[in-house]
């Protein structure tokens, strides 16, 4: 057996696993399971500015003027996964692809919402060109953009930071929801995301907040309790089109869910995913992109991991309402 990332696809369900032994030696500073904003852990973060020699050699930063790659002076930077979940150096049956992570900010904060709308907007919009970066390999299908806060949630490190794992396929649960929405399209000739935003803003019961571009909404259907979903209000399939003051808006709206998360769920642990289409796809009409922000409100067990069928002890229509109350106004 070799150490090699190996992408392997189960035979039944079609589901894709990368198996990748060598991450087994990464560091787990958050290793046992504590309250999200525990004490912390600035000693020794590698992702503090001062430790760039911690991390392999940056492939995108936004920087002061002069200041030299891989030393200090940055205010967003990204850098190859040390521990990469798949390799760029493909070998027949080895896992291609490349995993990056993206150190949010030089200074040690771990809560996401504790940065100003004008970075997060930065961080969003490095993740338009990492997507455009990767769009131009043609070995690569898709990005999987996602953020794990919390060692309940998977995060390794407490600084803030976002992955960006590019693959050579479609995973699951995207291909679930594109053939999910091709097939709802060719039905009723409208995409489902558009009609989503269309009914909840019209119901209202779950809309937690809205600005010009985005809403946020508690999910019909959640996985979690709080779980929600920001869409574009207009039809918008790819990620990459996102413009500087949307991004911006967005930001802001991120900010102050999370905010009201913290308050009305006692700060969880919590993935955010972006789903967007797949890359080089065009603009599908019956595609939308979006994030979804998932709380982990309780830990899965057999019926959610046997089954893929979620319990959710707060319906979504009383979690918008709390979200709602505890909304920063601005
Ligand atoms: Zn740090
Ligand atoms: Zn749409
Ligand atoms: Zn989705």
């Amino acid at each position: 057996m070799s150490d090699e990332p190996e992408l392997r696809r189960d035979p039944v369900t079609g589901r894709w696993a990368v198996v990748a032994p060598a991450r087994a030696a990464r560091p787990h500073e958050l290793g046992d399971a504590r309250p999200r904003c525990g004490p912390a852990a600035a000693l020794a973060c590698p992702f503090c500015e001062g430790a760039e020699h911690d991390t392999p050699h940056e492939v995108y930063a936004l920087r002061a003027a002069g200041s030299a790659p891989n030393g200090p002076g940055w205010r967003l930077r990204v850098v190859p996964n040390k521990f990469p979940a798949l390799q760029t150096l493909a070998k027949p049956q080895a896992a291609y692809g490349c995993a990056e992570v993206l150190i949010d900010c030089p200074e040690h904060v771990e809560n996401p919402a504790d940065l100003s709308d004008a970075h997060q907007r930065d961080v969003l919009c490095a993740y338009r060109a990492r997507l455009a970066a990767h769009a131009a390999d043609p070995r690569l299908a898709h990005v999987a953009v996602f953020k794990n806060v919390g060692a309940e949630a998977g995060a390794s490190i407490a600084h803030t930071h976002s992955q960006l794992i590019a693959l050579p396929v479609v995973p699951g649960l995207l291909q679930a929801e594109l053939s999910g929405a091709e097939a709802h399209f060719a039905r009723a000739g409208h995409c489902v995301f558009c009609e989503l935003v269309e009914r909840e803003r019209t119901d209202g019961t779950r809309v937690v907040a809205e600005t010009a571009y985005f809403v946020a909404v508690a999910a019909y259907a959640p996985r979690f309790a709080y779980e929600v979903w920001l869409l574009p209000k207009e039809h918008a399939p790819c990620y990459e089109a996102i413009a500087d003051g949307a991004a911006l808006e967005l930001a802001g709206l991120m900010r102050r869910v999370l905010r009201a998360l913290d308050a009305v769920a006692g700060a969880p642990a919590y993935n955010w995913f972006l789903h967007t289409s797949p890359l080089r796809a065009g603009d599908l009409p019956h595609y939308h992109w979006h994030i979804e922000l998932m709380p982990r409100t309780a830990r899965p067990a057999g019926l959610e991991w046997g089954f893929g069928a979620h319990i959710v002890t707060v319906a979504p229509e009383r979690a918008a309402s709390a979200l709602r109350a505890a909304l920063p106004a601005q």
